[in-house]
């Protein structure tokens, strides 16, 4: 390969993927190689390429040095293959996480490197936990600092004592584990013990936690409530204006953790609804979007679109897959000819205007039972011809309803739902690790997918459906089904989950 290689460090940010920067994600979409820490949320994975080569370099407490050296070979010989690299980091790359001494190894070996700052914990962290770093009344510095310094050091590079004449914010990142000795050392040098502290423990996720004491009895409490790494600490009065500015703690679904097992492409729209709710995901993807069998007859069906009377499309993935080969027989939408549209539910409506046509009849309830009824209401479609846009193996009732009205249907199979084997993430893993709560079925090949994985049922884990058809499918399948949506898309779906625990919390209480 002549194409010379490249390595882009990049910050993942805190935790929370909408706290990721745009150059970061457009660095993960574009590479062809991704070495990924343990604190680097592998859910931005999911914009990485099909064909994207993913390493995990996760590194535990106290790690080697060798194993850094070997981090840095790893991405020096990648990019000698001509790769674009990205080196993905927890938070900023150039905030203690070691990022500078690869950036160092990088520029020795004469590659290419860019760098792509994020956001970090030690402010972000605070941040979620409802603790500005400033406040003009409070303090006018701030001070990081790390609890785990490199153990080949001899004694402590942290001047105590220049840290407790100081004052002001400090925000300590690694070494809660230590916390005991760092305590007391800053007690020794004179700092009162009644100094506000806070520790925040996976900030910005869905399991992230706070703890609030005084200097003096944190780490005490640390130890008596199992409060474990990764936490950012917080010592400083600014700790205080928690009391009023805890936002985050407490959005309604906190510290729920439920499963989304959309594709991969359509997970992030219900992932992130429910995140914004406060909700820990996993995201777990059972099906995966393939070419149709015969992908020549779907063509020669879209080609001969214009002589349909209606166009019927009933996902925004037939939609995509129609105007993808549109597009390629011709370059101009008017080929479309005088063929009405109807798209059944909001997002495959949505996914027609994308490409800047009309919709002519969108059924508002998104089961084939209804939009047949809402034909029906347009008046007489006998002989009308209709190209039935759609999944290869879905249900015949709407195809069947429409001829039943007289229609000469024709249908166009757009793609395939196939079930998704890769777990680059591995998202199952997870799931037998943390168990969950609940789990989100959006379609019976989701149900079906999923439960052919033949991954044990987590305990406690309750079942969400979109609607009746996916929670026939479930039951069929043995399931007890706790929620079912009302509306029958993404946000009846989210709004059915937030009432479902909203009406838990309230018989627990
Ligand atoms: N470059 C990273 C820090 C790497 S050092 C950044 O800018 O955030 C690793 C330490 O970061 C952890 O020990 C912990 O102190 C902190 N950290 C990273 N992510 C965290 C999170 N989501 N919640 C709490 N602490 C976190």
């Amino acid at each position: 390969m002549s194409k010379t290689g490249k390595v882009y460090l990049v910050g993942a940010g805190p935790g929370d993927p909408g706290l990721v920067t745009l150059r970061a994600k457009e660095c993960i979409e574009n590479a062809d190689a991704i070495i990924y820490d343990h604190l680097a949320n592998p859910e931005t994975l999911g914009w990485a390429r099909d064909d994207a080569e993913i390493t995990y370099v996760g590194k535990t407490p106290g790690e080697s040095r060798s194993n850094q050296n070997e981090i840095n070979a790893l991405l020096i010989k990648k990019a000698h293959e001509g790769k674009q690299v990205v080196r993905l980091k927890g938070g900023d790359p150039f905030v203690f996480g070691r990022g500078a001494e690869e950036a160092q190894a990088i520029a020795e070996a004469g590659i290419p490197f860019e760098v792509v700052p994020g956001i970090t914990s030690s402010i972000a962290g605070p941040a979620y936990a409802g603790i500005p770093v400033t406040h003009r009344a409070h303090n006018s510095h701030v001070t990081f600092f790390t609890g785990h310094e490199n153990p080949a050091k001899t004694e402590s590079a942290i001047d105590y004592a220049a840290l407790a004449k100081l004052g002001g914010t400090q925000v300590m990142l690694m070494g809660v584990e230590r916390l005991g000795s760092i305590t007391s050392e800053m007690l020794k040098h004179g700092v009162r013990g009644d100094l506000p502290v806070a520790l925040v423990r996976w900030a910005t996720t869905g399991q992230q936690e706070t703890l609030t004491g005084t200097l003096g009895d944190i780490a005490q409490k640390a130890v008596t409530n199992a409060f474990a790494a990764p936490a950012v600490a917080v010592f400083g009065e600014v700790v205080t204006l928690r009391d009023k500015l805890n936002w985050y703690e407490k959005r309604p679904l906190l510290g729920k953790r439920i499963v989304v097992t959309r594709t991969r492409k359509q997970a992030s729209v219900l992932s992130s609804k429910l995140r914004s709710l406060g909700a820990d995901i996993i995201e777990l993807p059972t099906i995966r979007i393939g070419p149709p069998i015969d992908l020549r007859e779907f063509a020669e069906l879209v080609q001969d679109a214009h002589m349909y009377d209606w166009i019927v499309f009933t996902s925004a993935n037939g939609v995509e897959a129609f105007f993808n080969i549109f597009f390629k027989l011709y370059d101009d939408a008017r080929e479309i000819g005088g063929a009405r549209i109807a798209a059944i539910g909001p997002a495959t409506a949505q996914r027609v205007k994308d490409f800047h046509l009309h919709v002519d009849l969108q059924p508002k309830e998104f089961v084939a039972e209804d939009v047949v009824r809402e034909f029906k209401k347009q008046g007489s479609i006998e002989n009308l011809n209709i190209l039935l846009v759609r999944a290869e193996k879905a249900r015949d009732v709407l195809p069947k309803g429409l001829s039943g009205l007289g229609a000469i249907v024709d249908e166009a199979f757009a793609y395939r739902n196939l079930p998704e084997t890769r777990d680059p993430i591995g998202a199952r893993q997870q799931l037998a690790k943390r168990g969950a709560d609940l789990i989100t079925f959006t379609s019976s090949s989701t149900v079906e997918n999923f439960l052919s994985l033949g991954l044990p049922w987590p305990k406690g884990m309750q079942v969400a459906s979109i609607g009746p058809i996916t929670s026939q499918t479930a039951r069929d399948n043995g399931l007890k089904v706790e929620v079912e949506a009302k509306r029958h898309d993404i946000d009846g779906l989210v709004e059915a989950i937030g009432a479902f625990f909203a009406r838990k919390a309230a018989t627990n209480s």
